[in-house]
């Protein structure tokens, strides 16, 4: 890393940086706290093998920030925040390596609240909530909301349709050919809606088992080879694997009209690839704006859980993801742009709210 980690948090507007280690469970986690304008900060928790401790602070640096507006566009009170936890998924997860984690959740106080994210899931949330009750998306035998996946997923899906609704004049998919990268948790649902709707569906994933689960339940779809999926001739893609998708060399290669899809961070720099998206032709929706089902089920579990209103606030991405193609168009600016401002103005207004007796 060039800049120190000070530089990084002030360019970013962070507010902590929590690095917590257990020699004896082998743990290495980074909790970031980007902003608690709007509430505590709740995100989830990332496992994964990361080549650098420095990947690593990067990645927890920008989920947080992401989680910051995707809270502040959802209209939730929650603040943006996440952790991740460095090692191999298949190798350092224990009992000991949760519940000391869920330890170091409960020293922020509630501050921050985690929740399941790639490579977690809610067993790990359980072994958490023995030590904190600053936890969501634990199970529903427990009295949580379980698995956020499948919101996320009909999340994706709204905001998929509404893309659709402004590039072709309807928001029916049937027909559309639409590539779903990565088919975890979240793209296996999303690929089973799009299915429903009639959508011609393509599949890849670098994880075999996860693509030969994929191609048992729906027979329907077409499994692509991962170096391929960029010559393909299709409307949607739908990025539902890691961040950083969309970069100057696969814009370069892409011939779809739409990109919707639940990753975090899709841009690869949103500076260069907003524009340059703008450029192609390509309809952008927000990643920020329409993956947020997930979080929309968490915050619920913090209230009274309500499975309709929630279903209720995650259809409201439809209508969110028309406005800021409208606000886009308008100001002449890109979409991801168009949502920042929108969710900083609601950060804004909240603050001056707070601000006064
Ligand atoms: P997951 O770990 O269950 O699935 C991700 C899948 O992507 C895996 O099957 C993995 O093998 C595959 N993958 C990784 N790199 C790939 C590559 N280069 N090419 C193709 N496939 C690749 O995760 P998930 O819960 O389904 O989440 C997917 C994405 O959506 C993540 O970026 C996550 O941060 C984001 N997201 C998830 C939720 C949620 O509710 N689960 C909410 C918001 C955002």
């Amino acid at each position: 890393m060039q800049q120190s980690v000070f530089d990084h948090m002030q360019q970013m507007g962070h507010e902590q940086l929590v690095f917590c280690h257990d020699p004896h469970s082998g743990l290495n986690a980074i909790i970031a706290i980007h902003n608690t304008t709007l509430g505590s900060a709740l995100g989830g928790t990332r496992l994964w093998n990361y080549n650098s401790h420095e990947e690593a602070i990067v990645d927890a640096l920008r989920l947080s920030r992401g989680m910051t507006y995707k809270a502040a566009i959802s209209g939730l009170n929650l603040g943006g925040g996440k952790a991740v936890i460095i090692g191999d998924a298949s190798k350092v997860k224990s009992e000991a390596l949760w519940r000391r984690y869920g330890k170091f959740v409960n020293s922020l106080n509630g501050k921050y609240i985690t929740a399941e994210d790639v490579n977690t899931n809610a067993r790990d949330m359980e072994y958490i909530s023995l030590e904190t009750d600053f936890v969501t998306g634990v199970p529903e035998y427990m009295g949580g909301s379980g698995d956020p996946s499948p919101f996320t997923a009909y999340g994706v899906f709204t905001g998929m349709k509404a893309a659709a609704k402004k590039a072709w004049g309807k928001d029916s998919l049937s027909g559309k050919k639409i590539l779903v990268q990565g088919v975890g948790h979240v793209g296996q649902y999303l690929t089973g809606h799009l299915i429903e709707d009639g959508a011609i569906v393509y599949i890849s994933d670098i994880n075999a088992e996860r693509v030969k689960q994929t191609a048992d339940k729906f027979q329907n779809v077409k499994v692509v080879d991962n170096n391929k999926i960029f010559d393909l001739d299709i409307d949607i893609y739908a990025p539902c694997a890691l961040g950083a998708s969309v970069n100057t060399e696969t814009i370069g290669k892409m011939k779809c009209h739409i990109i919707a899809g639940a990753a975090n961070n899709q841009l690869e720099d949103e500076n260069v690839h907003g524009p340059m998206l703008i450029e192609k032709g390509i309809l952008y929706v927000p990643d920020f704006l329409i993956n947020a089902g997930g979080l929309i089920n968490v915050a619920a579990e913090l209230e009274t859980y309500n499975k309709e209103r929630v279903m209720g606030n995650v259809l409201k991405i439809y209508d969110r993801t028309l406005e800021i193609f409208d606000l886009a168009e308008s100001k002449n600016i890109h979409t991801q742009q168009a949502a920042t401002l929108i969710a900083e103005k609601r950060l804004a207004d909240i603050a001056s709210v707070k601000a006064r007796l």
